[in-house]
């Protein structure tokens, strides 16, 4: 009897039979609290309603129109629309499926408009599992070990990890500029820099929330040096951190933008954005794939788009981020096993430590499983598995925060005690 493999390693037991909003249901009936919203991506909660009749008409209708076969309408509606959301000046858009696709296409597409060939990213940093996008990822080695060699021309700089270094913000954040000056001066030259990739919170890597004075900081030296900012927005896109960008607070402009996850409520598509004369660098037929921009995806994304602005997702996730990490923090304070709790919207995070500051993955996991076993599913990230997040659909009213705080707090306690 066939079984699957053990390569992919289940965060919680839960069989789930069914999602509503923001709870999902197993086949015994059993009701659970979604806190990981499948890993950020069902942002108008499961089977939201407008969601739901926009993807079973667009099922009757077309359901693979090959995109680069034959054109068809809901890929040039949510093209329409996306422009609408996007930074101005970002406005050609292309296809694929899923957060590595984009993260490897955008790799492609930089190099391809700047004649270059390296790139940049930041300590922690997560980008995907594919060959390019895991050559990209430093958020731990169990993404990277075995898999070797990976692509050549990757410069790895240090994230403004504030807590981590032990710095004010302030401080994290110009050491990690002068660091990555030094590599610019000592590693990759700007003239063979292609891109520098950033996600505006990091998400695998810890949810450690980029400081505005950081990205605004690459902003200048991607414009000094001529290369591309690449904000990777695959988790922090559509809301997730109570704007509607997570670069949108820092006032910058990114060269291209990557999107996914939030974008369709579960259907699988994701967007690279950039501006023309990026773009037009790029030869025709040289990026794209079979299932790129699938008519049902695009027509739930264009209803996810919909029921974001009509029930006023983008405050929402402010408004309850804020009431949820009101309510870490409490919980925080309450227990010296979490060393910080930080996040911007509905992107929240606990820090485990031990004692003498040291990461501690095992206390992390405890809480985690002791959350779902009371009814909240949860996840834990950063590279010792110590940092318990909670991203739950954007949906969220401010009584399931309550009780998911609650739920969370005696899961602490089991855990700690
Ligand atoms: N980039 C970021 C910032 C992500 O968080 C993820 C997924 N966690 C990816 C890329 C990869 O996306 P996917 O799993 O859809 O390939």
């Amino acid at each position: 009897m066939a079984e699957l493999s053990p390569v992919l390693k289940q965060a919680t037991p839960v069989l789930a039979e069914r999602g509503e909003g923001v709870h999902i249901y197993d086949e015994d009936g059993r009701r659970f609290l979604d806190f990981t919203a499948g890993i950020g991506v069902t942002s108008t909660g499961h089977c939201h309603p407008k969601v739901v009749a926009a993807a079973q008409e667009q099922v009757g209708t077309l359901i693979h129109g090959q995109y680069t076969t034959v054109m068809h309408r809901p890929l040039l509606r949510l093209t329409e629309r996306l422009g609408e959301v996007l930074p101005e000046g970002l406005d050609r858009l292309f296809y694929v499926n899923s957060g590595s696709e984009a993260v490897e296409a955008a790799l492609r597409l930089a190099r391809q408009a700047t004649g270059r060939q390296n790139a940049i990213v930041f300590t922690g940093s997560f980008h995907g599992r594919t060959m390019g996008a895991a050559s990209l990822t430093t958020s731990g080695t169990k993404i990277r070990a075995g898999i070797g060699p990976l692509m050549p021309g990757v410069v790895v700089s240090p994230f403004p990890h504030a807590y981590r270094l032990s710095m004010s913000e302030a401080d994290a954040v110009a050491h990690a500029l002068r660091e990555l000056d030094y590599q610019l001066a000592t590693t990759t030259s700007p003239q063979e820099t292609a891109a520098v990739f950033i996600e505006p919170v990091l998400g695998e890597g810890g949810y450690v929330p980029v400081p505005d004075a950081f990205l605004q900081g690459l902003r200048e030296r991607a414009d000094q040096h001529g290369f591309l900012l690449v904000a990777d927005e695959v988790q922090t896109g559509f809301g997730r951190t109570g704007t509607f960008w997570g670069h949108e607070r820092s006032g910058i402009t990114p060269d291209i933008v990557i999107t996914a996850k939030g974008l369709a409520s579960g259907f699988p598509i994701s967007a690279i954005a950039a501006p023309a004369a990026v773009m037009e660098k790029a030869w025709p037929g040289s990026q794209g794939g079979t299932y790129g921009g699938n008519a049902v995806a695009c027509a739930a994304a264009l209803a996810t788009l919909d029921v974001i602005e009509e029930e006023g997702l983008v405050a929402n996730s402010a408004a309850q981020g804020e009431r949820l990490r009101q309510g870490l923090e409490k919980v925080g304070s309450a227990h010296p096993e979490i060393g910080d709790v930080r996040g911007r919207g509905l992107m929240q995070a606990s820090e485990f430590v031990t004692a003498d500051g040291a990461p501690d993955g095992a206390t992390a996991a405890r809480a985690q499983q002791a959350a779902a076993k009371n009814g909240l599913l949860l996840l834990t990230c950063a590279p010792h598995g110590n940092v318990v997040r909670m991203i739950p659909p954007l949906v969220v009213n401010g009584e399931q925060v309550d009780s998911a705080l609650e739920l969370w707090a005696a899961s602490v306690e089991e855990a700690t005690s």
